[in-house]
């Protein structure tokens, strides 16, 4: 069996200005140091940082599972020279000639591949190493996969943006939010993964366990934010709680410094 830990955990925050938006980096220990996605540039100092504090180099990583191929999830590719990429069949042939409306997958991303050490294309049902295998998840984009582990704690789904959130678990019929490709499909993709996994490590929120029906956090929210826009006086802060984006807390410190509550 192996081990799973959240690297970096993925999230969200909306401003009027724009979203600021992380996928969930997810570390595999098992044969190999498997990473699910790898972010993008602006988190690389923090992927480093985390991957120290788990005695982990950069060149540790032996393998990198895309769970799809958007920006958000693969642009930090070249920073582990060791690793073998791991991307679905499908995936692989449509970022080849992506869509002229998909502003997620750069144009460049094949590029990217062929200077990685090396890419393996995988099909439904293909298994990494023994308890890890991919489950196809189409819909949010044409070949977005599911990575399966089994774990102590069940089967736990490293689900990319086929299911982006616990709000998107929650949702009737159940739904990828931003679909780029088949929204039929996605919805399918969506109760395969509610079907198959005991825990959800889902591409833009908190890891949730899944119990009849029902869709729980496994653990605490950890995004604080620090450095908010404020005015010269450098207390008034703008902002606010959508209250239809469920939990999420905001723990505003106009000192800039993060404290615990
Ligand atoms: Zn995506």
């Amino acid at each position: 069996m192996v081990e799973i830990e959240v690297v970096t955990q993925g999230f969200g925050v909306g401003t009027n200005e724009g979203m600021i938006s992380y996928c969930g980096i997810t570390l595999i220990r098992g044969e190999k140091n498997t990473l699910v996605d790898i972010g993008y540039p602006a988190r690389r100092q923090i992927l480093l940082q985390r991957l120290e504090e788990r005695g982990l180099k950069a060149t540790d990583i032996d393998r990198i599972v895309l769970t799809h191929a958007h920006w958000d999830h693969s642009l930090n590719l070249l920073m582990f020279p060791n690793a073998e990429v791991v991307i679905s069949q499908d995936e692989y042939d449509y970022i080849q000639h992506p869509h002229a409306m998909d502003q997620a997958t750069p144009l460049y991303l094949p590029d990217i591949l062929n200077r990685c050490k090396s890419v393996t294309t995988v099909r439904d049902g293909a298994e990494l190493e023994p308890g890890v295998k991919v489950m196809l998840v189409p819909g949010h984009s044409p070949g977005s996969l599911a990575v399966l582990a089994e774990t102590a704690d069940g089967v736990c789904g490293m689900v990319g943006d086929a299911l982006p959130s616990r709000k998107a678990a929650m949702a009737d019929p159940p739904s990828a939010g931003l679909i780029f490709y088949d929204e039929e499909a996605a919805e399918v993709s969506a109760r395969k993964i509610i079907d198959s996994c005991a825990i959800v490590y889902p591409g833009h929120d908190r890891a949730f366990a899944v119990e009849s029906g029902r869709f729980k956090y496994i653990h605490p929210q950890s995004v604080i934010i620090t450095n908010v826009p404020r005015d010269e006086d450098g207390t008034t802060l703008h902002y606010s709680v959508d209250e239809t984006s469920g939990p999420f807390q905001i723990t505003v410190f106009p000192s800039g410094k993060a404290k615990q509550r």
